[in-house]
């Protein structure tokens, strides 16, 4: 029995990838490499020395999809496929919800014919907006998204939701990520933004290489100690440690659609963060403070409490290791 990852060539799917495949897990990876590269699949079998099939799809396309499921015999499926970029959701909405929303429900429905009812699907912090309180309890209010990419996530909830409710025999866990940054430590696989990175660390990363010149802060005049935002960063690796758990649990358990925190229950701010990675890596990230960017929250971290009891999981890397692994991997890919 195998595990399909669809966009499983990218960031959270390669390291999720190679945790299972080291736990004995066989795995099949779909990808159409619209936000990653061949490259990744090699790294994983050269990480784990183990060997999958992966097909090269666009996951919206039903007969090609049907056609892995009529060939494998596949237990679960851990989506990661989708467009991930905030900004540019703003731009090509109707992008962002063909792909993200209309991907899944060809997925499901495709699951459905198949029998294959088990599903974990990588939703995000975004999906509680602007929280009045931290930290953020899985009971929280969901909604107020500010982008079309956040909404996708919402409605799949809502949509994973009513699935459960239709029929109980589907096994669903929806995983809010909260910040993801690192990389395996082998440096074979990470982040790899296409242009100039949106998200902090591959931004940070990027101007100690000398590539890009100065980050900028977007605001210090936040509600928070240091007046920069404040965010729960998690090591990927422990990220894709709780897609082993959450998987453990689908297969131990009585089916239901459970929703866990994954994030490390701490906030860092912006400075905490450029701090930490010149600390670590005794380069020097040269910044200005620029104004706040549209649609930013002043803080949000995670009680990841539920996740410890429940999945028995919880991150360990450090701050230290978040830092010192993403520079292991921009440097393998930007210098030389
Ligand atoms: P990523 O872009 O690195 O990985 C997504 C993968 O899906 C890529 O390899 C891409 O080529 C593939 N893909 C996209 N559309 C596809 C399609 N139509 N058919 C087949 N493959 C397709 O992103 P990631 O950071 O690894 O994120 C994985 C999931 O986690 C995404 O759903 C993302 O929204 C979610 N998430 C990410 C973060 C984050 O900060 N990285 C935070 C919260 C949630
Ligand atoms: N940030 C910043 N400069 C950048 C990118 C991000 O100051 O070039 C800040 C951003 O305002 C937020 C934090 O870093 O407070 C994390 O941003 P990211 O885009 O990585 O994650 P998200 O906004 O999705 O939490």
């Amino acid at each position: 029995m195998a595990i399909l990852l669809p966009g499983g060539a990218g960031f959270i799917g390669s390291h999720t990838a190679v945790e299972l495949l080291n736990a004995g897990k066989e795995i099949i990876i779909l990808d159409n490499f619209s936000n990653s590269k061949p490259e990744a699949i090699t790294a994983i079998k050269e990480i784990t020395g183990k060997d999958f099939k992966f097909y090269e799809i666009d996951y919206t396309d039903r007969e090609k999809l049907e056609s892995i499921f009529e060939s494998n015999n596949i237990e679960a499926v851990i989506n990661f496929a989708g467009y991930k970029a905030v900004g540019e959701s703003v731009q090509k909405p109707i992008e962002y919800y063909t792909n993200n929303i209309s991907g899944a429900l060809v997925l499901l429905d495709t699951m459905r014919k198949y029998g294959c009812k088990k599903f974990i699907f990588s939703s995000s912090a975004t999906v509680y907006g602007e929280p009045q309180k931290m930290p953020i309890t899985e009971e929280f209010e969901t909604g107020g998204t500010t982008n079309p990419y956040g909404t996708t996530k919402l409605f799949i909830e809502q949509i994973l939701k009513d699935i459960y409710k239709s029929d109980n025999d589907w096994d669903i866990c929806i995983l809010r990520y909260f910040n993801p940054v690192g990389a395996h430590k082998s440096g074979l696989i990470g982040e790899e933004p296409k242009g100039i990175p949106n998200n902090l660390m591959p931004y940070v990363s990027r101007v100690a290489a000398g590539v890009l010149q100065e980050l900028s802060i977007f605001g210090n005049d936040y509600n928070t100690p240091d007046g920069t935002g404040v965010r729960d960063y998690i090591h990927v690796v422990d990220l894709a440690k709780g897609h082993e758990k959450a998987l453990q649990k689908l297969e131990k358990e009585e089916t239901g659609l459970y929703i866990y925190n994954l994030g490390t229950g701490t906030g860092y701010s912006v400075l905490d963060m450029v701090h930490a990675f010149e600390k670590s890596t005794g380069k020097k990230v040269p910044y200005k403070i620029a104004p706040r960017r549209a649609g930013d929250i002043a803080m949000c971290y995670a009680d990841p409490k539920k996740a410890k009891e429940e999945l028995g999981w919880e991150a360990t890397k450090t701050l230290e290791d978040m830092c010192r692994d993403s520079w292991n991997y921009t440097k393998s890919q930007m210098i030389n």
